[in-house]
């Protein structure tokens, strides 16, 4: 497996490059921003897209999308739940005092608990709602799992929920019944900042006592 994960935009965003090793065959997670730096690292690395997907709609998460997917012609995957936020791009921008084109459309709508392949590897879907209302982690199925958790779910804390569609309590819930039932090793790669695992978390995340 191939874990490439590039800070991008000014809110740092995670955008993750997964891919297999012996097929090359990938998928990208959140292309928040700097697309043209991402397909360098992709045609770098050799590998071809399979999804566009994404964890959720916020603009730091997409900003990149467009500029990717006229590149790779990878299908952009994303839940239902947050079609409305996805296409309001530019308004999201506006309030963030940044501009975006209208998006390019979603070529398919991932549901929960949905499994995709790329090359030798799977990754399923966990909806996760709270941050947002289509907000999903990825969890890779491979030997050792990996959960790519988006803004649901950060090393020490959780995804703001005074944003559209944003509720606390559904968040907590979301963490406490998809996320904190997963083993305790498994790694967790959030959205921003620092990679953690679920039991660092149980144990020390002040949300979630
Ligand atoms: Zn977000
Ligand atoms: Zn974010």
């Amino acid at each position: 497996m191939i874990l490439d994960t590039m800070v991008v935009g000014p809110l740092q965003c995670n955008c993750t490059l997964l891919a297999c090793e012996k097929t090359f065959e990938a998928v990208l997670i959140d292309p928040g921003d700097e697309p043209q730096r991402i397909i360098s690292e992709l045609d770098r690395q050799g590998v071809t897209v399979k999804y566009l997907l994404h964890t959720h709609a916020h603009f730091d998460h997409i900003g990149g999308t467009k500029g990717v997917k006229e590149k790779t012609l990878a299908p952009i995957c994303l839940h239902k739940g947050d079609e409305s936020i996805y296409k309001m791009l530019s308004a999201q921008g506006q309030m963030f005092g940044m501009q975006f084109e209208e998006p390019s459309p979603i070529d398919k709508f991932i549901s929960d608990e949905e499994i995709l392949s790329f090359g030798q590897h799977r990754i399923q879907v966990i909806h996760t709602p709270g941050h947002s209302p289509g907000g999903v982690c990825f969890k890779l199925l491979d030997g050792a799992e990996q959960v790519f958790s988006g803004d649901s779910l950060f090393s020490g804390s959780i995804g703001r929920t005074d944003l559209w569609g944003g509720n606390f309590d559904q968040l907590i819930q979301s963490i406490k019944t998809r996320l904190l039932v997963l083993d305790d090793d498994i790694r967790v790669y959030p959205g921003h900042g620092p990679t953690t695992s679920i039991g660092q978390e149980k144990r020390n995340n002040p949300f979630l006592r």
